[in-house]
């Protein structure tokens, strides 16, 4: 845990939030200002600042993250459809909270 960190805070249940999925090493929740109908971020409980800062030891975590955002994606009904994964890196490339989350987004209308 992150002292300041916001997510680290919601994985604590420090802020309330609704997790649509949860297990030993990530947890699901709703981006708070969604980009498309279905924007869930999969975030780790393991506080890593950024896609920078992930090291060979993480790679379980990276993969698994992967793994649940397909199920999540079955899941919410946008597997066919089609999403985008994605994580944005530093403050050049649109991240603005300093604890990795991959991106799930999609439910576009067709
Ligand atoms: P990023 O720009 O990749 O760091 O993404 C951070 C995302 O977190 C943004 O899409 C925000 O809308 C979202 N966000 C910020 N605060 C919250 C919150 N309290 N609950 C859920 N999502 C949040
Ligand atoms: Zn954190």
């Amino acid at each position: 845990m992150s002292e300041n960190c916001l997510f680290c805070k919601i994985i604590h249940k420090e802020i309330p939030s609704e997790f649509l999925h949860e297990d030993d090493i990530c947890v699901v929740f709703r981006d708070i200002n969604p980009e498309a109908p279905v924007h869930l971020l999969v975030v780790p409980r393991k506080h890593v600042r950024s896609m920078n800062d992930i090291q060979k030891e993480d790679r379980d975590i990276i993969s698994h993250l992967f793994l649940v955002a397909k199920h999540m994606a079955k899941e919410q009904g946008v597997n066919e459809s089609g999403y985008k994964l994605l994580f944005n890196v530093e403050k050049g490339g649109g991240q603005m909270i300093f604890h990795i989350h991959l991106h799930l987004i999609g439910g576009w209308k067709k």
